[in-house]
């Protein structure tokens, strides 16, 4: 006899969570109700591919959401990725450029809300990173300062209407400094990982040193593409190793006259 076949997401149930009293208390790996958070995730992903995401709620721009801080990445000196889960039976969907709104409680236990781009959404929805920059005197980024895993941090959203057509420009010139290139770099990805879109891409970033650059490693990945220039202005370093030949611009603030030189080479009708 044929086996039975799995039920459509829409006909899935919802698995059972379990009570109290079916956790042993011995600190098992994994415990019942971590085997549970799995479950309910798989479920809410396949409610989510299955077109039944009605069934699982998408993340609010009106009211706050509590995620959890799953891991904290140092990309340079003072500049760090976290990636936060939504919690089970939510899903955020965002568009390339778009950001959220945190809010927290001050030292001083004043409400403080400061957005952030997002850089990257888990292909199932339940989890996405930002990339912070902290400032020593910043409120909020003395709060993040602070944050360790697992801690529920308030998020909204997502904000923003930035939309990108493909092909509407052949060519699309991106600039930004530090923390600046966070939205770009998630519009760069979406246009590069899609195969149909043909434009070309120019990001100018400016950064102080070389070792203030981030994110190194999808730069590259970016430069390897045939429709993708990268140009790094350092204002702070004297040299610096370029991954592509003529990549780097040191000693060289992002000014006006750097726009219309020829080192850039952009169309007259930009500059
Ligand atoms: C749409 C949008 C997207 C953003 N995306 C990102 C992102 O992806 N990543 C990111 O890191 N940031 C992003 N930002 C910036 C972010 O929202 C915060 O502004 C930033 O994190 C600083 O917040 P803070 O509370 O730590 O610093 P604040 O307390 O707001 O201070 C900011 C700076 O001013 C200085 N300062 C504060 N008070 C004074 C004072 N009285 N005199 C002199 N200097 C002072 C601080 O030292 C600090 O350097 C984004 C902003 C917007 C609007």
């Amino acid at each position: 006899m044929d086996p039975k076949p799995p039920p459509s997401s829409a006909e899935e149930p919802v698995p059972d969570k379990p009570l109290d009293s079916d956790c042993c208390g011995q600190g098992c790996q994994p415990c019942v109700f971590d085997i549970y958070e799995q479950n309910l995730r798989i479920w809410q992903t396949r409610q989510i591919q299955g077109g039944n995401s009605e069934l699982a709620t998408r993340m609010s721009s009106d009211n706050f959401t509590s995620c959890s801080l799953v891991s904290i990445d140092a990309l340079t000196d003072s500049t760090f990725l976290y990636t936060f889960s939504l919690p089970p039976g939510q899903y955020l969907r965002s568009n390339p450029g778009q950001h959220l709104i945190l809010n927290a409680l001050s030292h001083d236990k004043h409400s403080v809300s400061r957005q952030y781009s997002i850089y990257h959404v888990k292909d199932d929805c339940t989890a996405f990173s930002v990339i912070i920059k902290l400032y020593s005197e910043g409120v909020v980024s003395r709060i993040i300062s602070q944050w360790s895993f697992g801690i529920q941090c308030r998020w909204r959203g997502p904000m923003g209407d930035f939309v990108h057509t493909p092909l509407k420009f052949s060519k699309l010139f991106l600039l930004g400094m530090g923390t600046g290139i966070v939205p770009l770099l998630s519009v760069i990805r979406s246009i590069l990982n899609d195969e149909m879109d043909e434009t070309f891409l120019h990001l100018v970033c400016g950064f102080r040193q070389m070792t203030d650059v981030f994110p190194l490693d999808e730069l590259k990945v970016f430069s390897a593409f045939w429709n993708f220039k990268l140009t790094l202005c350092l204002s702070r370093d004297k040299t610096a190793p370029s991954f592509r030949p003529g990549q780097i611009i040191c000693d060289q603030r992002i000014d006006l006259d750097l726009i219309k030189s020829p080192k850039l080479n952009l169309p007259d009708d930009l500059v």
